[in-house]
């Protein structure tokens, strides 16, 4: 074996927060269904399968690293689990994304050689995000920042939240696009079928921000910003002949006002700012999928522990039938590069 394995997409939640998430969920708010239903569901299931899961996001030391050496990772880069803070009002996200921060900080601190972390942050307040992500970065020694998708049922498209792009762009630092519950306006469909978690509509709901941010033409005024998503790009490499086919169209007939012309075509912005990871899609058809349309360098494995901790996944991936060079690219040196670790 000529690689080590470094996982990109794994999640910790200090017990504050799930004390925080239970308030919220008891005091009778209900602004947000998906995160109702989900997390409702995850703190109040006896489930001994999501008890584990709750343990293990908790730990940040030897419960972890014994899993981690039972796969054979030998690198997780971690950050707070989805949605984070960003349920919260502004002043509440914005100290818990501190708390969190300083505490993934120390634990990076005590396992330099198995830990590296992203830095949580509040887009609720973007000023205030763009500050966290620079002082995760130069002072606490994180290697990014991760933003799970929507906020409030607002999108990264709006130019009220470049100035995170901004400060990313600057520090040299990916963004990673995580998943979270379809917003209110999304979720009525996929929640009448179960169908609004990892399942699919955190996919769909992920993908479509991508495409937001792709087609406002954010990446025009940002183009060295990077940008991680997992689960092999949330379905949008599959779609690029036909969305560059279908834009190229729209901006010719002008029909909507908000479609704007772009410097270059969709997936052109999706192979040259865009980073995919593999996380909860072992499987080996997308994987390679994914490789040939992106290109092996812009490919990384991701497990998604503690949710989706199945160790036969890893051999999955140790099987692909690529060269050893390629799979040292998706198992390590990409992450080193996108990282920076
Ligand atoms: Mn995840």
């Amino acid at each position: 074996m000529t690689y080590v394995r470094i996982a990109t997409e794994e999640a910790f939640a200090p017990p504050e927060l799930f004390q925080r998430y239970r308030a919220l969920l008891d005091s009778g708010w209900n602004a947000d269904p998906g995160f109702c239903s989900l997390m409702g569901f995850y703190l109040t299931s006896q489930s001994p399968r999501i008890a584990e899961v709750a343990a293990r996001l908790q730990d940040l030391g030897e419960l972890r690293l014994r899993d981690m050496d039972e796969t054979g990772i030998a690198k997780q880069i971690i950050s707070l689990t989805a949605p984070g803070v960003q349920i919260f009002d502004s002043p509440t996200a914005v100290d818990l994304a501190r708390s969190a921060n300083d505490q993934l900080a120390e634990a990076v601190r005590k396992h330099p050689e198995r830990f590296a972390g992203l830095a949580a942050i509040a887009p609720q307040n973007p000023p205030a995000a763009a500050q966290e992500l620079e002082r995760g970065v130069r002072q606490l020694g994180l290697k990014g920042a991760i933003i799970n998708s929507h906020t409030g049922g607002e999108y990264l498209d709006d130019p009220k939240f470049w100035e995170i792009f901004e400060a990313a762009e600057a520090l040299d630092v990916p963004i990673y696009l995580h998943p979270t519950s379809p917003p209110p306006a999304m979720i009525g469909p996929f929640i009448e079928r179960g169908l609004d978690g990892a399942i699919f509509g955190f996919a769909v709901e992920t993908g479509l921000h991508m495409l937001r941010i792709i087609v406002s033409g954010a990446l025009d005024r940002f183009p060295n910003l990077k940008i991680v998503a997992g689960h092999l790009g949330e379905a949008l490499p599959y779609w690029m002949f036909r969305i560059d086919f279908m834009h190229s169209r729209m901006v010719a007939a002008n029909r909507y006002a908000s479609v704007n012309k772009l410097m270059r075509k969709p997936s052109e912005y999706l192979r040259e700012t865009f980073y995919v990871t593999t996380s909860g899609m072992a499987w080996e058809p997308p994987i390679l999928y994914a490789q040939s349309v992106l290109g092996v360098d812009r490919v990384l494995y991701a497990m998604d522990y503690p949710y989706q901790f199945v160790p036969e996944e890893v051999k999955v991936t140790d099987d692909l039938p690529i060269p050893e060079a390629d799979k040292q690219k998706l198992y390590q040196l990409n992450a080193e590069r996108v990282f920076r670790l």
